[in-house]
């Protein structure tokens, strides 16, 4: 086996992962296959061709699968043959495997199906040695359009849209730099998109691309289009209908899932020292654990326990702008000072070490010198697209498209 296979692998779980699909949504269309009765012996799933479908077990390795599969003296073989495509300590519990037979039952032909999408076939030549092949099956892709009205959520609004959870973590993603989805949302608000749905045999599979869409309201009227000249892989970005970049070079919110608990104040009665102390920065309540991310690339100054603030990072930006995290419950790996960070890469993760009372995140905002709110930083934009009039062109349609549908108000 290769790094580089193993490894993409690992790429298609994660990228099944980014886009927060719940496992039952993967294997909709897996597991619509019928359940058939084979006899009175078994009510396992028949696969396309009547091989007997699968699932490795939570302490299931592939050797443990072939002995109890009756490959016996084959097992090693095989197993070897599949090793040189897939790692097979990267088999995980749930995935599924399907065993073909002969008439006597004895196995053939073994295949592992990590996805709905990425299947291999483990077969014996001729000579009676056997071989691995991955197999990636078509998806189709249809450009549907949606929209819908916001009462309370928009996750409640997509959902009643007939669409899935993994939309909302698009627009939320894709709207990050202009709209905090937690404050921001109010009901009569609305959203359109155009997104790119793929299938895999006729059932949904998962979203592609999210390649425009729009979210208005209270907070104003923001849209991105996507835009990728070169067609290279991750090198898509979005941008307004004007050509500016939708990110920004500071993420207003360095992690996800949360509420602010306590805002920027210079007069601020502090819950655990019961004096009046400016807070100097914004509270995110979040779950212990929850990532956080550099809010832009730059040079760590500082990543260590502190008295008041616990476990403290602190981020240089250039032009004398800082950003500090407070009360970490740890560290990012490898993070220390002197190292340079990413945008949104993950430096550490909430927790409540240092004078606080509940897990959150403090985060804080410097610059040359003076604290200042990070509600009111004024931030660059991206450069826009290389091409504008290329992009204006590309994105015209998309623009009547998202104008023509319908902003649904909510009823009040
Ligand atoms: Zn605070």
């Amino acid at each position: 086996m290769t790094a580089s296979t193993a490894k993409s692998l690992e790429g298609v779980r994660q990228e099944a992962m980014t886009q927060l699909i719940p496992p039952s949504l993967l294997g909709a269309a897996y597991d619509a296959k019928k359940q058939v009765k084979l006899g009175a012996q078994t009510t396992q799933p028949l696969a396309d061709d009547g091989a007997l479908l699968g699932q490795f077990g939570p302490a299931d390795t592939l050797s443990v699968v072939l002995a109890r599969e009756g490959f016996a003296n084959l097992a090693g073989a095989v197993s070897a043959a599949l090793a040189k495509l897939v790692d097979p300590k990267l088999i995980r519990a749930g995935e599924k495997y399907q065993v073909d037979r002969d008439d006597e039952g004895n196995p053939r032909a073994f295949e592992y199906m990590p996805t709905p999408v990425l299947h291999y076939s483990v077969t014996q030549k001729p000579d009676g040695s056997w071989q691995a092949k991955k197999q990636e099956k078509a998806l189709e892709i249809k450009t549907v359009e949606a929209f819908g009205g916001v009462d309370s959520s928009l996750y409640e609004s997509v959902s009643k849209a007939g669409e899935g959870g993994a939309l909302v973590s698009l627009m939320v993603d894709l709207f990050a730099w202009d709209i905090n989805f937690y404050t921001d949302t109010h009901p009569g608000d609305h959203w359109k998109v155009v997104v790119e749905k793929q299938y895999l045999g006729g059932q949904f599979y998962r979203y592609g691309r999210l390649l425009a869409a729009e979210y208005g309201g209270k907070v104003g009227t923001f849209r991105g289009f996507y835009w990728n000249p070169t067609g290279e892989h991750g090198r898509g970005r979005y941008y307004d209908e004007k050509g500016q970049a939708l990110a920004k070079t500071m993420l207003k919110t360095p992690l996800r899932f949360v509420r602010i608990s306590s805002k920027f104040d210079r007069q601020r009665f502090h819950p655990i020292l019961h004096v009046v102390k400016a807070h100097l920065g914004v509270d995110y309540a979040a779950p212990q654990g929850t990532p956080v991310w550099a809010s832009m690339g730059g040079k760590v100054l500082q990543a260590e326990m502190m008295r008041g603030s616990g476990n403290t990072i602190v981020i240089a930006h250039g032009n004398g702008l800082q950003t500090r995290y407070y009360h970490l419950c740890r560290f990012a790996k490898n993070l220390r000072a002197g190292k340079q960070v990413q945008q949104k890469e993950v430096i550490g993760y909430v927790g409540m070490t240092g004078l606080a009372t509940g897990p959150h995140l403090h985060f804080s905002v410097v610059k040359n010198g003076q604290f200042i709110d990070p509600a009111k930083v004024s931030v660059m934009r991206e450069p826009g697209p290389s091409n504008r009039a290329a992009f204006l062109a590309a994105i015209r349609p998309r623009l009547a498209t998202l104008k023509a549908l319908p902003a649904v108000m909510a009823k009040n």
